[in-house]
Formats: structure tokens, sequence, C-alpha cells
């Protein structure tokens, strides 16, 4: 057989995650990274906020409150022990990023610069506190230059536009990934001892979006086909400020630098549901804040949009109210100058997609599909867990988007998510190398690429009645409309029947290109399956989840309820179905209480 490689450890995404993860286990063991797109190209190159730890560069912070905040933000679904293991070692991440070279922007004093960002407080005071990092708004940007720059550096070995299809298991065990080269269509085998899943999110189900187009969660669908279930996945984010219509995300470090919202009457809505933090509430108070806003009729101009105001009269005036000073004591008063020096991509942005400055009009925003916190269940090392006791499949590991350890349970905080994937990349890369150096390559299984060659083959085989961008355009506007921000179970069971329908249609979809060079038709239609698998399993557990929690907003279930739901779901994709069972969250030290901002 051609085209076999041997590797002790298999990296799938070049991501912060990915590329992270691929460092560490680089430094002991034979690390490739395969990544569909050139790894520069990820999707963590478009976080722009920062990444949060407790520095204390400015004011006092510790670990322990953004332990808290997490928890409380998480609307206590989140795994207490891993939480609190990722806010320690955030602090020491961020100094190991910066000692690779990471240009983050500086304090007079020549300190890491932090700035606020949605839902870090000051436990004492309920305050906001300083714990963003940054480097202006292209932190993401910068992890990723910078990772890929020392993961040259230790001589990684790269596979670029190679897209994984399928994961081996041989008795229970990994033994390698089935990957197409995109340039020439040919199948390739890596086997390895150590497989770690960093592939990001699944963004695109959705209508409005903030994902880039590779957002199609490849990795997590490959893995519920193997067997291997999803957890929490109804809980999807949505961001409170994507660009009106395109979904493009407006950070809410704009907020962070003291942009307000505003409804049609002018009003600073966020006061009435947030009295404490107002416009830096956790993403899912404020976006559900829009739509009842919206309901009452209070959107701007009846069109489902809300106005982003930082402009630096606004932003000075709405300073002096909240009482807002600069690190030194003095009013926090700002210039047209300073803001664009914060943002200048997102002014950038402003521009080029709405013709607006944000220094001299209001950015118009809607809430935007944007963070996946479910998805492959793992434990703090970084291991993929595959039922209600945590039992881990040896060999196999995920960081990043497409985990859910869980960090972030029912809502994530902002910058959390670049600090999950240093921190789980990092132990996922430390700990797959380790498991590699006492374990040996499994033997393939009798014909490794044949499950992908089937798939392949179905693709081309429809009959044609049905087109894949049609479909893919129906789920999407399903999804927006009943499994988006408000959900019901009439709406639900909608979605479920439809994304149903859609899975069998699809059958009906027939690749019309048979070429092998860059078939993007056919790896396109690929991820239109993982999406619609996915799909069902989102809009599935959300079906069976009767309680409002985090990001899971249940019209008809309003209140939280955590006698019978502080548990995390679990679903199996079951050919057409889908089976669910459930696992408890661990909670140490915090015990859940109501959530106010
Ligand atoms: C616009 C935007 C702004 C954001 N801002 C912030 C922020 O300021 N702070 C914060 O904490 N979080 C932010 N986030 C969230 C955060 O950026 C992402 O969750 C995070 O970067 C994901 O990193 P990752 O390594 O898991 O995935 P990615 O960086 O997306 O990498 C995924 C990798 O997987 C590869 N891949 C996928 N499928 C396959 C396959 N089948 N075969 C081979 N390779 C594959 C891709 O090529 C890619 O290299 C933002 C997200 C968005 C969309």
């Amino acid at each position: 057989m051609s085209n076999i490689h041997e590797f002790d450890v298999v990296v799938v995404g070049g991501g912060g995650a990915g590329l992270m993860a691929a460092w560490y286990a680089s430094k002991s063991v034979r690390t490739a990274v395969i990544s569909k797109l050139y790894p520069i190209r990820s999707h963590t190159g478009a976080a722009q906020g920062g990444i949060g730890a407790a520095l204390g560069n400015y004011e006092e912070d510790h670990p322990e409150w953004h332990t808290f905040d997490t928890i409380k933000g998480s609307d206590y679904l989140g795994d207490q022990d891993a939480i609190s293991f990722m806010c320690e070692e955030a602090v020491q991440a961020v100094y190991d990023l910066e000692h690779m070279g990471l240009p983050f922007n500086r304090t007079p004093e020549g300190r890491i610069a932090q700035r606020p960002f949605g839902g870090h407080t000051n436990n004492a005071s309920g305050k906001p506190v300083r714990r963003s990092c940054y480097a202006a708004d292209r932190t993401g940007h910068m992890i990723l230059q910078t990772l890929y720059q020392q993961c040259i550096k230790n001589k990684n070995i790269f596979f670029d536009e190679y897209q994984v299809m399928d994961l081996l298991i041989v008795d229970g065990a990994v033994a390698g990934v089935v990957a197409v080269e995109m340039a020439t269509g040919e199948l390739h085998t890596f086997r390895s001892k150590a497989v770690i899943f960093a592939t990001g999110g699944h963004g695109r189900i959705w209508e409005i979006t903030s994902n880039a187009y590779a957002y199609t969660g490849d990795g997590p669908a490959i893995l519920a086909r193997r067997g291997i279930p999803m957890e929490d996945m109804e809980f999807f984010q949505f961001h409170p400020t994507g660009i009106y219509k395109l979904g493009i995300l407006i950070t809410e470090a704009v907020r962070g630098e003291g942009g307000i919202l505003f409804n049609n009457k002018g009003e600073r809505f966020m006061e009435k549901y947030a009295p404490r933090i107002k416009d830096l509430a956790s993403r899912d108070v404020v976006s559900r804040a829009m739509y009842l806003e919206t309901r009452a009729g209070n959107d701007v101009n009846g069109q489902r949009f809300f106005n982003l105001d930082v402009r630096p009269e606004t932003v000075n005036k709405y300073a002096e109210i909240d009482g807002r000073t600069r690190p030194d004591g003095s009013a926090y008063q700002v210039t047209a100058a300073e803001i664009m020096s914060k943002i200048p991509d997102i002014a950038d942005f402003c521009l080029t997609y709405l013709g607006v400055d944000p220094t001299k009009q209001p950015i118009p925003v809607q809430p935007t599909a944007h963070y996946a916190m479910g998805g492959i269940p793992t434990n703090k090392y970084g291991q993929v867990v595959i039922d209600e006791k945590n039992t881990v499949l040896p060999g196999l590991y995920a960081a990043g988007e497409c985990a859910c350890v869980s960090v972030h349970g029912a809502n994530r905080l902002g910058t959390n998510s670049l600090v999950d994937l240093v921190v789980f990349g990092k132990h996922a890369g430390i700990n797959a190398a380790e498991f590699a150096k006492g374990a040996d390559l499994k033997p393939l299984p009798e014909d490794p690429t044949g499950e992908v060659m089937r798939q392949i083959e179905a693709l081309h085989a429809g009959s044609g009645k049905e087109r894949a961008a049609a479909l893919g355009k129906e789920m999407r506007v399903e999804m927006f409309d009943h499994v988006g921000v408000f959900r019901t179970d009439e709406g639900l069971q909608h979605a479920v029947a439809k994304v149903q329908e859609l899975r069998e249609r699809f059958k009906q979809v027939r690749v019309a290109d048979s070429g092998k060079v860059f078939n993007m038709e056919m790896l396109q239609t690929w991820e239109l399956g993982n999406m619609l698998d996915l799909a069902l399993v989102t809009a599935q557990s959300a079906l069976a989840r009767t309680e409002s929690r985090g990001a899971h907003a249940r019209d008809d279930f309003p209140q939280r309820d955590d006698a019978t739901w502080l548990k995390h779901t679990l679903a199996w994709l079951d050919g057409e179905q889908v089976r669910l069972g459930y696992k408890p969250v661990v909670v140490t030290q915090y015990q859940p209480k109501e959530r106010t901002y």
C-alpha cells in the first residue's frame, strides 16, 4: 500500500490548540500536524479581543476570581476542577507566549497591557476588572504567527491542505487517521500511537455567523460516526455584536474600551438587564436582552438590530456616569485616535463592510452564531472520554474549540477560548507524547481507507435530484430560526424533523466533479454531511433539555432547574437516531447560585 506514514503523535488541525499541542509533543516524539488549511489561516487568527489571565498588571486580580467568574459565566455547568486548573495555568501560559515572542500591548512600565471584558470581575466589588491580555485587536493572529514560527523552529512536520476524513480504531485503541491530499485527491493513511483532534468549531451550521467557512465540525462529526458521544451540544454561543446581516464579529473589546449598546429609543437598555456591569454582562445575557428588546419593538427601525456606539463623546459621557477611571485614578476620557489605536481592524471592517467610521457613527449589530461550548468530551489531561463513567479511549486526545473539557459549561466568557487553547493544547501535547512513548503502533485494519472510499463513492453516486447548496441554506435558516438564541419545544421538534428530512435528501445529492485535483465540490459536500450530523445532535440535545441555562434559553422552560438538569448531556449518533445519556457536573467549592450581573 502506498501513502502510509508513521508517527508517534498526529495532530489534526493547525490552529492555536493544534500548534500548541504539536509544539509540546514534538519536543520528545515524532509529531505531524495535518491541516486542511495552511495553518496560519486557521480561525484562531480571527480572534480579536484577547486572552484572559489574572496577571493583575493594573489592579488587584487573582486566578481564583477568574475561576469563579468562569464558573458563574458557565451558569454552573462547567466542571469546577478543570476550570480552576485552567485559570491557574493561564498566567504561566500567557508568560510562555510572551517568551516565545508574542508582541502584546504594554503598560507604560512595560508589563503586558490588559483590558476589561464581559463577565470578568473584581469579585469583591463586582465591578469589571482588566484581565484580557491583548495585541491590539489581533491577539489570535499574533498567537498563530508566534506558535507557527516556534513549530517550524522545532522542525515539526506539516501536512498542509490535507483533510482528515476518518479515525482508525483497532481493538478499542487509536491506530491512526485517513486524510485526502487536496492537491491530488490521493488518500493517505497516517499510522500513529496517539491522535490529537484540534479541528475548531462548527458555527457554519447557522445562518448568521462569525465563523470562518472552514468551521464545519469535521473532527466532532468523524468521531461521532465512530461511536464517540458529543457533550453538551445544545450549548452554542450567540455573540451579541455581529455586523448587521453579515454576522462578522465586532469584538467585545469595543465595549471593553467603553462602547455602549442602544435601542431605537436611544436607551442604554443593558441597564435593565444587568444593572451592575451593564454592557459588559456575559454574552448569553446580552444576546437575550437584544431579543427581548426586539420583541418589545425596541430594535432600530424595526429591523432587528441595535446601535453599538463607540464615538468618543459617548464613551466619555458614560465613563463619567459609570465613574470609570484610568489605572492611575484619572478620569477615563478618550480621543478618536486612542479608540482607533485599540481597535484598528474593527474600524477597518466597519469601513469596508458598512461604510461606517465607528468614531463618528454607531455600528449596527445583531447576535451572531459564535462559539461551540459543546464537542468532543475530554478530561483536563486532553484525553477523550467516551461514556458516563469518563472511560478513556487509549491514544485519543482533543483540545481547543472542538473539545468539551468542560470549562465553558453553558456559556463561555470572552477571552477564555484562547486560554483553553493554550492550556489544554499544551497538556494534550505533553500527555499524548508521554502515552506514545509507552505504546506501540497498532496494526492497521484490513482496509484502512475503505470507509473514506465508501463515503466519497456515495457522494458521487446520488441521483442528483438535490443540490448541496440548497440543502445547506435550508439547514442554516432552520437552525438560526429554531435552535438560536431562544428555543421552544415546538421549534425544536420542527428543527429535528427538518434536519432528519435534510439528511435523507442529502443522499440524493450528486457531486458532479469527478476530478481529483482540488475537488472542492466533493470536500464541501462532505463537510455539509458533517454539519447535518452535528445539527441533528444539537437539536436533539436541546429538545431534551427542558430548562434554561446559559446559552440554552427555552421560552417554555424559563428557569434553570438544578434539581433535574445540573448534568452534562452525552449524545451518541446512532445511524439516523440520536441516543442521549448524562453525566454529573464536577462541583468543588462553588455551589450553584442564581446568576446576576
Ligand atoms: C471572529 C472571532 C473572534 C474571536 N475572538 C476571540 C477572542 O478575542 N478571545 C478568545 O478567547 N476567543 C475568541 N474567539 C474564539 C477562538 O478564536 C476560537 O474558539 C479558537 O481560536 C479556536 O481555536 P482552535 O485551535 O480550536 O481551532 P482553529 O484555530 O480554527 O483551527 C482549526 C484547525 O483545524 C483544521 N481542520 C479542521 N478540520 C480539519 C480536517 N478535517 N482535516 C484537517 N484539518 C482540519 C483547520 O485547518 C485549522 O488549522 C473568536 C472566534 C471568532 C470566530
